[in-house]
């Protein structure tokens, strides 16, 4: 028999039920949960059961086993991931960001004492009955983030939940009680012992939601800012601006306030690429405005980018330049020039290599000026021009 299911959610009523179905417990949970009892569509569901993983691998055809220290397995169900987890409890943290013993004979009581906030430990069945064992339906109704249990010690346990309160006040517009902000406040330092890459993942979702202008001035009002490292003065820009922008857009604003920045956050080789290319256009185009060889170098959509990061940093919108010069290159890229490398060792006199590409790189340039159209007897010209103004010992032979 061919099972076509639907929706997400009855992919995940599948799981719960084959779990119930072989005497396990097992419910959604986390982040899922929460925002359907807020009306906010979501397909990413954690489900959490009192299944080991083994005994989950057992029962599916596709799992793979993406945290299986942490008792996280991925279910792949019609294409879909749903991550279940076993229950667990934690003990210890010593180093502030991860427990020393995880232990996976807790009831749900138990599992769900030792999440986050509130909100997040609400948990539903597969006929979508709500539990709540520590408050959270109250708060959601409040909009509140509270920690679940004494604040200061679930942020000493695990700083990184003082930035996940931030990033769920930029989601879902919360305010943050008073008892847990005030923990965020004496607590902000112990943010900087949590490893990088989740801070930065963290912030990726912050920057990505709706609210974050308001997170990022209540994480100001906590000192919380001063803390992330190299994000001060980016912050206080990204706070301070009225545009909308994107994850990228705050990552760059980061490395040109503070460009330590660039090698603290462990971005990929394609952001790196992005963010020294930024660094350098802002340079540029702070004295020149954007040029046709900025276009023809880096394209529009980077050259968007940069202005984005140019008007969050004060400079006036150049899209619309940006938007005319593009439209007006006449070449787009180095093979788009119709005299090329092997006409010009045919018909001038150069020939090495280097003068080639210093004759290419100015065709180029006064193609894209439009100070000589892109014709070969104009290009054969020129570089005939050149073969006679550079100096033998510096050009050719
Ligand atoms: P989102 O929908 O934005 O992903 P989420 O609440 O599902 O939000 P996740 O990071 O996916 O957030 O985590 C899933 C759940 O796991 C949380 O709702 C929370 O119950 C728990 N959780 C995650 N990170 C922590 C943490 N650092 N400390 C305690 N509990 C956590
Ligand atoms: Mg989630």
């Amino acid at each position: 028999m061919v099972m076509t299911m639907k929706t997400t959610l009855e992919k995940g009523k599948h799981i719960i039920r084959t779990l119930t179905r072989h005497g396990h417990e097992a419910y959604f949970v986390g982040g899922f949960v929460r925002d359907r009892c807020l009306g906010i569509d979501t397909d990413d569901i954690d489900i959490t059961t009192n299944a080991t993983p083994d005994r989950v691998a057992d029962l599916f055809d596709k799992v793979v086993l993406t945290g299986e220290k942490y008792g996280t397995v991925t279910i792949v169900l019609e294409g879909t991931p749903f991550e279940v987890t076993t229950y667990r409890t934690e003990a210890g943290y010593a180093d502030k960001r991860r427990p020393d013993q995880v232990r996976f004979d807790a009831t749900l009581e138990e599992d769900l004492a030792r999440r986050d906030f509130t909100v997040n430990q609400l948990v539903m069945d597969a006929d979508e009955t709500l539990h709540d064992y520590h408050g959270g339906l109250a708060d959601l109704k409040a909009k509140r983030l509270r920690t679940i249990g004494d604040p200061y010690e679930r942020f000493g346990e695990d700083a990184l939940r003082m930035l996940r309160a931030f990033r769920f006040v930029a989601k879902l517009d919360f305010t943050i009680e008073t008892n847990t902000f005030e923990a965020i406040r004496s607590l902000a330092q112990n943010i900087t012992h949590v490893a990088i890459e989740r801070v930065r993942d963290e912030l990726i979702k912050l920057f990505a939601a709706p609210h974050k202008h308001r997170a990022l001035k209540r994480m100001q009002d906590a000192g919380f800012d001063a803390h992330l490292p190299h994000a001060q003065a980016g912050i206080a820009k990204l706070a301070a601006t009225e545009l909308d922008y994107d994850a990228e857009v705050a990552f760059a604003t980061f490395v040109l306030e503070t460009p330590d920045a660039m090698d603290t956050y462990k971005f990929s080789k394609r952001q790196q690429k992005l963010f020294r290319a930024t660094f350098n256009l802002h340079q540029q185009t702070r004295e020149t405005g954007f040029r046709p060889d900025h276009l023809f170098q880096f394209g529009k959509a980077t050259c968007l980018f940069v202005n984005t990061v140019n008007r969050i940093l004060g400079m006036p919108d150049a899209a619309a330049d940006i938007e005319r010069i593009d439209a007006a290159l006449p070449i787009r890229a180095v093979c788009d020039l119709v005299f090329k490398g092997d006409d010009i060792v045919r018909e001038t006199p150069f020939t090495r290599r280097r003068d080639i590409g210093f004759i290419i790189d100015h065709l180029v340039l006064e193609v894209i000026n439009q100070r000589l159209p892109n014709k070969r007897d104009a290009l054969r010209k020129e570089a005939a021009r050149m073969a006679r103004t550079i100096p033998k010992e510096n050009g050719h032979e």
